[in-house]
């Protein structure tokens, strides 16, 4: 029996976006028919080049520069999801700044009356909880909405969530990461968010600094940043799970923005006590040569590829990277 592959729009075109697209090309199950930045989209019926998108992103500065059928408007998403009707899901790579802004994407979506998958790569706790106000409405609306599907969120919370079996009793998950890129512009929201986590800084003070703010920031700290207890929400979705309490779950790490090398070996320790009462530590350690990108791009598709099958199922509402099993995508 041969399946129709999964049609795919990416909402936000920059370093997650376009990394979402390379990953995407090679895959016979997935295609990608849309595309979002800020200033326009592009909406296909067959699949999009990857190349070319790239290429008009860098030069022009938004997809909706692209000969023929791009389309510059303000309201991009609003847009897109009004003309798409051929899209199967969306991994939403957007930032989330304002920290309200995932949400407010999610109740555009409910709005518009479109059904389907959406996936995001969301990272505050508060972000979620703002997502799980809405969970009826995203069920009402039969949307089957997997939220924290990244990395962390994401593949080391999934990975701590399986960890977790071995034990009676879970005493402490701590994730620690490494990213190493080698200029920050490649990743503009992410970078800020990280930001704003650091002492004296919050999402709004974040989200105002311009591009040369950031810069003479970073100068300042040799373009590394440092981060220690998180507002992650691998907290919530592990409590939310059943795994254990938030407050046992702690999230930090290590961002150069100036090298592609990752400055330590991004990893998950789960510690519990095992039935025969021994205290133990699994860890889970990702190759240093992934990239960030690939690690929160490839399991945000295989969460879409789960999400699909759910919503075909009937199954709507709102989810975890913790909750569901990720698909691989071929
Ligand atoms: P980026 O700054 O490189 O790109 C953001 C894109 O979104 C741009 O193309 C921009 O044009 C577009 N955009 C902004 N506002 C828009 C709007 N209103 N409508 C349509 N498009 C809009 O971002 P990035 O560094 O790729 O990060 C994206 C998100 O992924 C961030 O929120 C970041 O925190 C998150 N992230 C999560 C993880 C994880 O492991 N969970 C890891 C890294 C990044």
């Amino acid at each position: 029996m041969t399946t129709l592959p999964i049609k795919v729009g990416v909402l936000g075109f920059g370093g997650l976006g376009q990394a979402a697209a390379r990953i995407l090309a090679p895959k016979s199950e997935m295609v990608m028919v849309a595309v979002a930045d800020k200033q326009g989209y592009v909406l296909n019926e067959t699949v999009l080049d990857e190349d070319l998108l790239i290429s008009t992103y860098h030069h022009q500065g938004s997809v909706g520069y692209i000969e023929s059928f791009g389309i510059l408007s303000n309201k991009s998403i609003e847009d897109l999801v009004a003309k798409a009707n051929n899209v199967d899901g969306y991994f939403l790579a957007l930032p989330n700044l304002p920290n309200t802004f995932m949400a407010e994407v999610a109740k555009k979506f409910i709005q518009s009356g479109w059904q389907g998958v959406l996936v995001d790569a969301l990272k505050r706790t508060s972000a979620v909880e703002q997502l799980l106000e809405i969970q009826n409405d995203l069920a009402k609306a039969g949307i089957t909405y997997l939220t924290g599907c990244g990395a962390t969120p994401g593949l080391l919370t999934a990975a701590a969530a399986i960890a977790a079996q071995s034990y009676a009793e879970i005493h402490g998950v701590k994730i620690t990461f490494g990213v190493g890129i080698a200029n920050w512009e490649a990743y503009r929201a992410t970078i800020r968010e990280d930001i704003a986590h650091l002492p004296g800084y919050d999402v709004e003070k974040a989200k105002a600094m311009s591009d040369a703010e950031v810069e003479a920031f970073l100068d300042e700290t040799n373009g590394i940043l440092t981060l220690e207890n998180m507002e992650h929400a691998d907290d919530i979705i592990l409590e939310l799970a059943g795994i254990c309490d938030r407050d046992r779950v702690s999230v930090g790490g290590v961002v150069d923005t100036r090298n592609p090398k990752k400055p330590l070996s991004t990893n998950v320790q789960i510690t519990g006590r095992t039935f025969e009462g021994k205290i133990s530590t699994h860890t889970f350690t990702l190759g240093d040569e992934t990239s960030m990108a690939a690690n929160v791009c490839g399991p945000a598709f295989g969460y879409l590829k789960a999400g699909v099958s759910l919503h075909r199922r009937g199954i709507y509402g709102l989810f975890s990277c913790a909750e569901v099993m990720p698909q691989f995508v071929r």
